[in-house]
């Protein structure tokens, strides 16, 4: 079959397929653990129910603008000032299916052919390929000194006259950690005097622990004009558990939104409106879902990152948000997909591979499930590595022998 160049040169989600083989296996009955997950095992916040329940009932479901309905983009508008301290119009935000879709479409609004888009190692799996699927040309900033926390000099060293654009996302999935604010105001001053779009994907800003405050980077921003290139992402996706809904946003200059939503409503339209909806009950309702979920993450981080410790040979960074961990492994594996492939096929463990997320001897392990499930998993991880372990597990009631060194 002939498909087009483009289309050969992407790459499948892995993250997403993992989910597939994970769901796959459980069916055929196999004591699956998901340490590879990337959402919340909470439900809904029952005011997101009660809006989107309130428009099915109605009945009335029907086209609405290509760039969100006004009610959430009213929403929006408070969020922004709440946790920005930004008064935004209207017309400064564009609503999207996911922080996916607004990435994406801005991506296209603004790439030409061949431009450079630079972010940080280790860095979403998506972004690589979205900047491929606009036609531009990722480039990544590896951290000089092989820690998580990148410096000014790491970006400036990659930013050359095709550079466009700056990602950055903090706290970070894959690492879980939070860039100091030291170095987003670095950001935000170089891409000012370079006049390059900076794009802060937010998508986990605020679940964070051990009482930080989240970064907000207007406060290091000279110009907060209409020719202001700063662009911040967010979605409901995380933050208050609905990933389903698919509904993120763009908070960017009148110019860049006009831009994206004429390439949002030819590509998609606005997203469903049902989904519109329960991010504005999410918004607009009582916000304790997140406090608790919080708290819940930031007890399941210690749990997991003491486990991980307890592992000879492995390096744990421990994380200050989301609900990743990205330890070192190399100890034991330095090809990622090698030992994310053992640890499901010996026993049953999902987690994702480091070259995923641009670095090599590292598994992302999520800490989003429950308490159980990563007792488990870190048990039979370290049952499957340390060549000190038993040599006998029980497994879903099944006993497994070590038959490997
Ligand atoms: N950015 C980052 C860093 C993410 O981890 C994700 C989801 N995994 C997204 C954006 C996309 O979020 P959404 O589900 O709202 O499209």
């Amino acid at each position: 079959m002939s498909l087009s160049q483009l289309a050969r040169s992407i790459n499948e989600s892995p993250t997403l397929k993992l989910n597939e083989t994970a769901a796959l296996l459980r069916e055929k009955g196999e004591p699956v653990i998901h340490l590879g997950g990337g959402e919340p095992k909470s439900k809904t916040p029952m005011d997101a129910i009660l809006s989107c329940t309130a428009l099915l009932n109605s009945g009335d479901i029907k086209y609405a603008p290509a760039d969100g309905i006004p009610a959430l983009k009213k929403a929006i508008i408070r969020y922004t000032e709440e946790h920005y301290g930004r008064n935004v119009a209207a017309s400064n935000v564009i609503v999207s299916n996911g922080a996916k879709q607004s990435i994406m479409v801005l991506l296209h609004a603004i790439l030409d052919p061949k431009d450079e888009v630079i972010f940080p190692a280790p860095y979403w799996v998506s972004y690589p390929e979205m900047v491929k699927l606009a036609g531009g040309v990722p480039v990544v900033a590896r951290p000089e000194d092989g820690t998580f926390q990148p410096t000014i000099d790491d970006i400036a060293a990659v930013v050359g006259s095709y550079t466009k654009a700056i990602i950055l996302n903090s706290p970070n999935n894959p690492s879980g950690v939070v860039y100091s604010k030291q170095f987003i105001a670095q950001v935000v001053e170089l891409c000012e005097k370079k006049s390059l779009y900076l794009i802060m994907d937010d998508t986990y800003n605020r679940l964070i622990f051990d009482g930080q405050t989240p970064t907000n980077c207007y406060d290091y921003a000279k110009d907060l004009t209409e020719s202001s290139k700063l662009i911040v992402v967010n979605c409901v996706s995380k933050m208050y558990a609905m990933t389903g809904f698919r509904i993120g946003w763009a908070v960017a200059n009148k110019e860049i939104v006009r831009a994206m939503a004429n390439i949002q409503s030819q590509e998609t339209s606005g997203p469903a409106t049902p989904s519109q909806h329960a991010a504005v009950g999410a918004l607009n309702g009582i916000q304790s879902s997140i406090d608790s979920l919080r708290m819940t993450l930031e007890n399941n981080r210690n749990v997991l990152v003491a486990r991980l410790k307890a592992i000879p040979g492995v390096q744990v960074t421990k994380p200050g948000g989301t609900f990743y961990t990205f330890p070192d492994f190399s100890a034991y594996y330095k090809d990622s997909q090698k030992l994310s492939q053992f640890l499901l096929d010996k026993v049953r463990v999902v987690t994702v591979p480091g070259k995923e997320f641009g670095m090599e001897g590292h598994l992302r392990i999520s800490f989003c499930g429950t308490l159980g499930d990563i007792k488990q998993g870190t048990e039979r991880i370290q049952w499957a590595l340390d060549p000190n372990s038993a040599n006998e597990l029980y497994i879903g009631g099944r006993k497994m022998v070590r038959d490997w060194a």
